[in-house]
């Protein structure tokens, strides 16, 4: 199948009102210009200096998300372009990028990762760790950065109650926030969760923001990488 029917087949299953991120990791640019021909904008990555790499090579209104763990030390390669860091961790992560984006004149929006898995391996806020974050209001002072809603991941399992409990869980913490924190912001609006697996029960249960990589682009390849 083409890229551009599975973009348009998996399109049709998504309600108005969800945004399809398109996972272009380990794919080469051409296949990003494919997808970009066929109309879609924005395109996720997980290694920083890989998507800098393709960032300038392809049209300039991509929106490019960086979907990976941030480390601090490379965000300021992609400070002067990327869009949405949307797995933001800590809150010295929030800080490093507010910071970068000065410099570049520019304003960033995160995602605040949650862990929802129960898997030992995602990274992200515990949804106390966040609260407490958040409760603890030095945020605000952040002028560079927008938090934009949440990011999670869950359990890689084909139990789909539990798939669809973490889900919901990241929903139920996302309303919390709103709630609390992000009341009187049109900003804190995104609940990004659901992969190409996985991704139906994740908007069922109230994401907006789907990525999706193998679906659109077909398996990827690890072997030529180290
Ligand atoms: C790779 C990746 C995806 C896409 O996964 P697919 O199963 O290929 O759709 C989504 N989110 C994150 C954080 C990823 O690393």
């Amino acid at each position: 199948m083409e890229i551009k029917d599975n973009l348009s087949r998996i399109s049709a299953t998504l309600p108005t009102g969800v945004t399809l991120v398109a996972v272009s990791k380990t794919h080469p640019a051409e296949m990003i210009q494919e997808a970009y021909d066929a109309g879609q904008r924005i395109f996720a990555e997980n290694k920083v200096q890989e998507m800098t790499a393709k960032s300038k090579v392809l049209p300039q209104d991509i929106e490019w998300h960086f979907i990976g763990h941030v480390q601090r030390n490379k965000i300021h390669l992609m400070a002067p372009y990327v869009s949405v860091i949307q797995g933001v961790g800590s809150f010295e992560a929030l800080a490093e990028i507010d910071r970068q984006a000065a410099r570049f004149n520019r304003h960033i929006t995160c995602y605040l990762q949650l862990h929802i898995a129960q898997e030992e391996t995602k990274f992200g806020f515990t949804p106390d760790e966040c609260r407490a974050m958040l409760e603890k209001g030095e945020w605000r002072q952040l002028k560079n950065i927008t938090i934009g809603g949440v990011m999670g991941m869950a359990t890689n399992t084909d139990n789909e109650q539990q798939v669809s409990g973490e889900f919901s869980y990241l929903k139920k913490c996302f309303d919390e926030f709103k709630e609390r924190y992000f009341n009187d912001s049109e900003d804190f609006r995104t609940i990004s969760a659901g992969m190409s697996g996985d991704y139906e029960l994740a908007v069922r249960a109230g994401s907006n923001m789907v990525r999706i990589g193998s679906s659109i682009f077909g398996a990827r390849d690890y072997s030529n990488q180290h």
